[in-house]
């Protein structure tokens, strides 16, 4: 069964509004293994809504519509859906006296606006989506092998009416089978070095199929299949995810929904290790996500935002002539830092860094993007150096999340 998306609204050919409708319905459709090829979007027109409609109907069996379901004159799905399916336009009677009631009930009114009455009007041969939290119902309609589903454009009505309604009617119609994914994250491999290292694996793939996505320092393998149960699909992955973990092990922190901040707090937690934090360029934005995680305080003794000179004096111990001769921005900086941050706090393990996240500021010696990040323990104290590429939020997100990694690393020693 192929399905595809129509998202009917000005507002998003104007890039008002973002389209999150077109998200979750193609996430949705795709837990229930339902494929969709294409999506378009088009604005409040009769005729050009009509020509995208015909033009779904004619690739795809299941056709859903967001949005244009109200009761103004640029509301047109209707108009649209009855044109093209060749189904004029019907008043429901159930349809108009819920309308009449809903509107006596909240209103105090006993007549509705005229311009409602439109929303009991549907294409000959549809069913009704009731709405459960608003004025306008949806519909869908079945003809010539085909279905067109149409759903109003507010969010959270689209939401419940395709989890009540419309998930089920489809999960019917469908093969039965769901679409499972899985998910592995990796931190320091490139995408296309982890392509190379698995270059086989996503050569050969059919199911599950691979697929790789990069974003701010993070790669994602998205693992796919389609079984009949969420366990099938586990079953039928783990060889593979097996076979890649293999292979990347020091680089894939977790999979699904966890973040390498949990990952590298739960091993502070269990190993019952404290930390404290001394940021310079990142300014508390490591503290931040680590703190996002519940239950941080059990490991977070305290973080301090360093970016003065003296406060790396005053707070840290860092010496006056090391500031002189190397600069805030170099490895015996960062490493007086975290081993300050650790002998004041009292800690188990320190993290420091310090950098240059531009866009001015930078030298040819020391450009923009330079950063030292350190970990003091008791044994010893490590000293990464780095120079990443981007804008000043970039450096600051790829430098916390190195520095998250290097906690992360303590877990495979
Ligand atoms: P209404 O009864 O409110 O007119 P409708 O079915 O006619 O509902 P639209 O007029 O197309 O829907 O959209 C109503 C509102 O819903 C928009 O102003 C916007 O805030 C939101 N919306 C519409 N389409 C989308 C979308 N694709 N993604 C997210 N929000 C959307
Ligand atoms: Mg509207």
């Amino acid at each position: 069964m192929r399905a595809e998306l129509v998202m009917i609204g000005t507002e998003l050919l104007l890039g008002e509004i973002v389209d999150t409708n077109a998200t979750f319905l193609a996430r949705n459709l795709a837990g229930l293994g339902i494929d969709v090829f294409f999506k378009s979007t088009v604005g409040d027109n009769l005729q050009r809504g009509s020509e995208v409609l015909a033009e779904a109907v004619k690739r795809s069996d299941v056709i859903i519509i967001s949005g244009g379901l109200g009761p103004t004159e640029d509301d047109l799905t209707r108009e649209i859906v009855a044109e093209v399916m060749h189904s004029p336009l019907q008043e429901d009677k159930g349809a108009l006296e819920e309308l009449e009631t809903w509107f006596a009930q909240r209103y105090d009114q006993s007549h509705m606006p005229v311009h409602n009455r439109k929303q009991a009007l549907f294409p000959a041969g549809s069913k009704i989506i009731p709405n459960p939290i608003g004025t306008a119902p949806g519909f869908y309609l079945e003809k010539d092998g085909k279905m067109v589903i149409a759903l109003p454009g507010v969010s959270q009505e689209l939401k419940t009416m395709f989890s009540e309604t419309v998930a089920p009617v489809l999960a019917q119609k469908g093969t039965g089978q769901i679409l499972v994914t899985r998910n592995l994250h990796f931190v320091g491999i490139g995408e296309s070095r982890l392509a190379e290292v698995l270059g086989d694996l996503l050569h050969e793939q059919s199911n599950p199929t691979l697929a790789l996505y990069a974003s701010g320092g993070i790669v994602r393998i998205r693992l796919a299949c389609k079984a009949e149960s969420r366990e099938e699909g586990l079953e039928i992955m783990a060889p593979v995810e097996r076979e890649i973990r293999s292979r990347t092990k020091e680089f894939l922190y977790g999979t699904d929904g966890q973040s390498l901040e949990e990952v590298a707090a739960q091993f502070l937690v269990e190993k019952k290790l404290t930390l404290a934090l001394a940021e310079s360029c990142t300014g508390g934005l490591i503290g931040h996500l680590l703190t996002n995680v519940p239950g941080s305080s059990a490991f977070l003794n305290r973080g301090y935002v360093v970016y003065s000179n003296q406060a790396k004096v005053d707070d840290l111990g860092v010496r006056p002539e090391t500031l002189e001769k190397f600069g805030a921005v170099s490895e015996q900086c960062a490493r007086e830092m975290a081993e300050g941050a650790r002998d004041r706090a009292q800690t188990d393990l320190a993290l420091a860094v310090t950098g240059i996240a531009g866009p001015t500021g930078g030298t040819p010696d020391k450009p923009v993007g330079l950063v030292y990040i350190s970990l003091a323990s008791a044994g010893d104290t490590i000293v990464q150096r780095h120079v990443w590429k981007g804008s000043r939020e970039q450096i600051k997100n790829r430098t916390a999340l190195m520095a998250l990694r290097l906690l992360w690393q303590l877990s495979a020693t």
